[in-house]
């Protein structure tokens, strides 16, 4: 307790980033904190209309497979290891405490990987595993800093885990293998335990194909008393030859409008997230501190919950391109989006971060394993161009999300979305599309938790509405 107390008086001793923290590329040590993998340079590739593209020909993605007939012996080997490394986590810990007590400074990873190389609990380990250990120690501190950078003073250092907890163990390089027939190969350090290799089976999640696997975690759940390998791995990515177009863009009243070159429109609202948001605001003020522990639960679920909502939008988006034959989706450029967006109510904005670099995010990198190519694209004027007559009309936007133009009321937000596709089109010389009367009424793709109740809202789905 007394060492929380002294970390609460230090000032802004930690505030540059880094301080004690030597790049690992810079040590003698060679210490690599990524996988040891060389990060290969990006290829040049060219897009739907020869402009060359940075992309990703790789993705990197995690499965989950369930440890499966364990042996009472190998039960308690895992066992053993999983205590190792909380071990592991807790002697660095308190020597991080201790030498900053001492010195009055903290060391870091690359310090820890050769203050404690000759430990006990780290020699029980793979080298691999135990400096795994240190970093995610590393990572844990570096947040700590970070919300201290940010003002919260009241933020705790990484505390100590619980002697009975098995933590999560990390098998990288040759100490693991994987082998035929869904069986993983662990070696563990010589001369200590009873055996040094390990031959777990496991299931895969249905529908899962392995590419170029880089690690493999295994990870307790106390609850079920399962264990887990978490298999890191690569899978290639090969995009799609250039088919039809989808065009969106991203707002508030829809938080997304899209337009396919096929002439197809739909929107999503945005209120369904704008209520989740004001649901946990308004509990949160019910509570008697920010750190108290109903509001820290509330926040966990709060984002649990947001987490959720933008997977199945995202899921949502993806699905509906890969039904309408789309190679391509553009994005309107998130640095245009405060010009000329209908922001709605101030207090919205307040209380809502709008999570559109999430949203593209995500959407990239699910659209990529569906061999679809996300691209952000410019969407100056786009929103203040009438998709009939091409001209540009500030003052053709009027109330309740209606573009009035040329006779004619469209959907502002998927003629925002037409407009990022039709700039696209003529920046790249190609013909223009034909106006199709969809823009008038666009699908609604609205988003219903699939139970009613807030306490139960964990899972939902998207529903369209003509
Ligand atoms: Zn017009």
């Amino acid at each position: 307790m007394l060492i929380w107390k002294a970390f609460g008086r230090v000032p802004i001793l930690f505030q540059r980033r880094g301080m004690f923290r030597v790049k690992p590329s810079g040590t003698t040590l060679n210490l690599k904190r990524n996988g040891g993998e060389k990060v290969k340079r990006k290829k040049k590739k060219l897009d739907l209309f020869g402009q060359p593209i940075i992309e990703e020909p790789h993705q990197l993605l995690t499965a989950q497979a369930k440890i499966v007939n364990l042996s009472d012996s190998d039960a308690l080997l895992l066992g053993l290891t999983g205590y190792v490394a909380t071990k592991m986590w807790n002697v660095a810990n308190h020597e991080r405490k201790a030498v900053w007590q001492e010195t009055g400074k903290i060391p870091g990873f690359a310090d820890q990987c050769k203050t404690l190389k000759n430990n006990r609990w780290y020699k029980l380990l793979p080298s691999q595993t135990s400096q795994e250990v240190l970093a995610e120690l590393d990572d844990s501190y570096l947040s700590w800093y970070g919300h201290r950078r940010n003002g919260d003073m009241a933020a705790k250092p990484p505390g100590f885990r619980k002697k009975d907890t098995l933590s999560t163990l990390t098998f990288k390089q040759n100490a693991f293998g994987m082998l035929d027939g869904n069986k993983v190969l662990l070696k563990l350090p010589q001369k200590t335990y009873e055996r040094t290799r390990l031959e777990l089976a496991y299931i895969l999640p249905p529908d899962t194909t392995l590419g170029k696997v880089q690690q493999v975690k295994l990870s307790y759940e106390p609850k079920t008393g399962e264990w887990y390998l978490l298999i890191y791995h690569k899978v290639k990515i090969e995009y799609l030859p250039p088919a039809n177009i989808l065009a969106f863009d991203l707002g508030i009243v829809n938080i997304v409008a899209g337009y396919f070159s096929t002439g197809q429109s739909f929107v999503v609202p945005g209120g369904e997230l704008l209520a989740l948001d004001r649901y946990f605001h308004k509990m949160k003020a019910k509570t008697n501190s920010s750190r108290s522990r109903k509001c820290r639960g509330l926040n966990r679920k709060w984002s649990r919950q947001r987490k959720h909502y933008l997977h199945v939008l995202t899921k949502n988006i993806v699905e509906q391109a890969a039904a309408h034959n789309v190679s391509h989706i553009l994005v309107g450029e998130l640095k245009g989006i405060h010009q000329d967006k209908d922001w709605g109510a101030k207090q919205n904005q307040e209380l809502h971060a709008w999570p559109y670099r999430k949203i593209i995010q995500t959407l990239t990198y699910k659209a990529a394993l569906k061999g679809i190519l996300v691209q952000e694209v410019s969407e100056r004027n786009t929103s203040t161009t009438c998709p009939i007559c091409g001209k540009r009309v500030k003052s053709a936007r009027v109330e309740r999300g209606l573009f009035v133009h040329c006779g004619q009321a469209t959907n502002a937000d998927a003629v925002g979305a037409f407009n990022i596709l039709q700039r696209y089109l003529r920046d790249n010389g190609k013909t223009l599309l034909e106006v199709v009367g969809e823009l008038a009424r666009p699908v609604v793709n609205l988003f219903v938790w699939r139970k009613s109740t807030p306490l139960g809202r964990e899972q939902g789905t998207f529903r369209s509405v003509a």
